[in-house]
């Protein structure tokens, strides 16, 4: 298999920021497969299509033109999302697309379309692939597996902290710490059993370190083990 990294955990991880960071100092793709999840549950929601019908969403999934591309407005975007092209970046990370995604994501149905979608993707290899099931299920092969975890406190601080920011940029409203935190908590469980670390995966606990850190943690332990 060529060069992929995996990296996943929970919500509020730092999986995302961590990821994207690190493909850019790799000259990887990054790909954020939770994009993938949120974009169908988007959809589904703008087409009324009950969550609990799995085969109706993987349809949807299996033919709805959803496009991760490269940032083209800088907003403070990671990438651009479109479906059926209509920029959707920021509205896949609203609260009912959340509050929704872990319940379209538990259809074993869903889950076989995207992860073939997403081992297309890796197959060229150069890959981060940010998940919750990337090194354990999508690339059970990739070269370096990284779980990132935090405490639930810790987690729902960092959400909160980007939801503030995202507020005053995008004029949304701004849940309560608690709204943040009970969802992530909610999240957790939903999304418990397609979220095993694998058993080769390096665990990092992030609660006391910074992004930078993290990012120097990482990258001493690919070259102990490269
Ligand atoms: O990472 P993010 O919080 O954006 O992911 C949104 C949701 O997508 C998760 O809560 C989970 O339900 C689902 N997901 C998944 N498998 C992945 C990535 C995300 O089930 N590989």
């Amino acid at each position: 298999m060529p060069m992929c990294i995996a990296i996943d955990g929970p919500a509020g991880s730092g999986k995302s920021t961590v990821g994207e960071q690190l493909a850019r100092k790799l000259g990887y793709l990054y790909v954020d497969t939770g994009a993938m999840y949120r974009a169908v549950t988007w959809l589904a929601l703008e087409e009324g299509i009950k969550l609990d019908d799995g085969p109706a969403l993987a349809h949807l999934a299996r033919h709805a033109e959803i496009v991760i591309n490269h940032p083209h407005v800088a907003d403070g975007r990671q990438y651009t999302v479109t479906v059926h092209n209509r920029d959707v970046t920021w509205d896949i990370r609203n609260s009912a697309v959340t509050r929704a995604v872990s319940t379209v994501s538990t259809h074993p149905e869903v889950r076989s379309v995207l992860i073939a979608q997403q081992r297309g993707m890796a197959q060229q290899g150069h890959v981060v692939m940010v998940g919750r099931d990337i090194g354990a299920v999508v690339l059970p092969d990739a070269t370096y597996k990284l779980y990132l975890t935090a405490s639930l406190q810790e987690r729902a601080r960092r959400r909160y902290a980007e939801l503030e920011e995202r507020t005053a940029t995008h004029a949304t409203t701004l849940p309560s710490f608690e709204e943040v935190l009970n969802d992530i908590r909610r999240r957790d469980d939903v999304d418990h059993d397609n979220m095993q670390p694998a058993p080769d995966a390096i665990l990092v606990m992030t609660d006391h370190l910074s992004v930078e850190q993290v990012l120097d943690y990482i990258c001493r332990q690919l070259e102990v083990v490269a």
